[in-house]
């Protein structure tokens, strides 16, 4: 693969720029230079889709106009108004940056790339597309789309996670925003949106794209081949039993997720991994057992009322839901505590608070404003449809 040159850089830039005034999307975030709001749409986006990331920022915008409101708020209503766009760990990584950037006296936003890059969660791509995107300044940027593309551009024919590709594809990237005068940020808008709409993982439509006169792999009929395929994840199956216990009240008993828990500090039915168990009662039995270890109450579990299954990283999840109910109270004198006496007063949870087992109850309409698991909130759906 040869390195392009200055004048091909400038041209594909051209090129790309061009079509963009052209065929651009008109997505919400591109209507803003506030970094701020770039901030939020970039990290909605990450591993989540356009259409699914517009009706989220919008609300996220309205209830959080700005750096100043997040910081104020609770981690609970940010993880409200995340909920169902998954990957937790962004929102709780948004909030710490938010509290940040206003403690350090950096708002409404700080001022260049690499400030940007000292906030939590802020890798070097974000810190760089709100850079250019906001203060065009001179960052490239390589993700998902715009790698694709520039790995085809230049005939990378090594897999994009290797360090030698990345490096290529970082190097490119800054290159080609250095060799164009004009505005970055769209510069860097238009290659992303290429990738997306036009140089598409699976047939490329290439008869269409502005950038063909300069594609290596185009060039060499070698569209298909790159990038290359990466290895295929080897997905675990695991199993779980989930427990609906309801008390007289109509209402569910639910648990804070642990720190040490994947979706820490989120609210779910107890459940428990019996993967390992191939026969149902046993299973059922088994999550009895660990519930009363916990919590010093054997729950009396009922039928089945509903199963979910959902995807994290490399497990694929099976979650069965059992109707259950248990004898007595759960007090502050079960080895658990009750969380939360005054709903309406909830204060984000305290690191310590993640380390100890956390339970309270809650009606089903009470659910609605819960921050659940994802897979909890499946569960709450069907709850309050079928109100069992
Ligand atoms: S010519 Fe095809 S493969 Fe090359 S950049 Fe354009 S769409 Fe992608």
């Amino acid at each position: 693969m040869r390195k392009p040159q200055q004048a091909q850089l400038q041209a594909i830039a051209k090129h790309a720029v061009a079509w963009f005034a052209k065929y651009r999307r008109d997505l919400p975030w591109r209507n803003t230079r506030d970094p701020y709001r770039i901030w939020i749409s970039e990290c909605m986006l990450q591993q989540t889709q356009v259409a699914t990331v517009i009706p989220y920022y919008e609300r996220f915008l309205i209830r959080f106009p700005d750096i100043q409101s997040l910081a104020a708020a609770n981690l609970d209503e940010v993880y409200q108004l995340w909920a169902g766009l998954g990957y937790y760990r962004r929102a709780r990584q948004l909030h710490a940056a938010a509290c940040k950037v206003v403690e350090s006296g950096q708002s409404p936003f700080p001022l260049d790339r690499d400030a940007i890059a000292q906030l939590p969660g802020i890798g070097r791509y974000t810190a760089n597309a709100v850079a250019s995107f906001a203060y065009d300044q001179r960052c490239g940027i390589v993700e998902a789309n715009t790698q694709r593309l520039y790995a085809r551009l230049l005939r990378c024919k090594t897999p994009l996670n290797a360090s030698s590709s990345q490096k290529q594809l970082w190097d490119f990237a800054d290159a080609i925003v250095l060799a164009w005068p004009l505005a970055t940020g769209q510069l860097n808008q238009a290659l992303m949106e290429i990738g997306s709409q036009v140089c598409k993982p699976k047939s490329p439509s290439c008869g269409q794209c502005p950038l063909q006169k300069h594609c290596l792999a185009y060039q060499h009929s070698e569209t298909d081949t790159i990038p290359a395929a990466l290895p295929k994840k080897q997905i675990t199956e695991l199993k779980e039993v989930g427990l609906l216990i309801h008390d007289s009240k109509g209402r569910w008993l639910l648990r804070r997720r642990l720190k040490s828990e994947r979706w820490a500090g989120l609210w779910d039915f107890p459940r428990y991994d019996c993967t390992d168990i191939p026969n149902e009662g046993l299973a059922l039995d088994r999550a009895a057992d660990a519930f009363l270890n916990l919590y010093s109450k054997r729950p009396r579990i009922a039928q089945e009322c509903v199963s979910v299954k959902h995807s994290v990283t490399r497990y694929r999840i099976l979650l069965r839901c059992y109707l259950a109910q248990i004898d007595g109270k759960l007090t502050t004198s079960n080895k658990s505590a009750l969380a939360n006496p005054d709903k309406n007063n909830a204060l984000e949870p305290s690191q310590e608070q993640l380390s100890q087992e956390q339970l309270d109850w809650y009606t089903t309409d009470e659910l609605d404003q819960l921050a659940l698991s994802s897979s909890a909130r499946r569960v709450a759906d069907w709850l309050k449809k079928h109100r069992p």
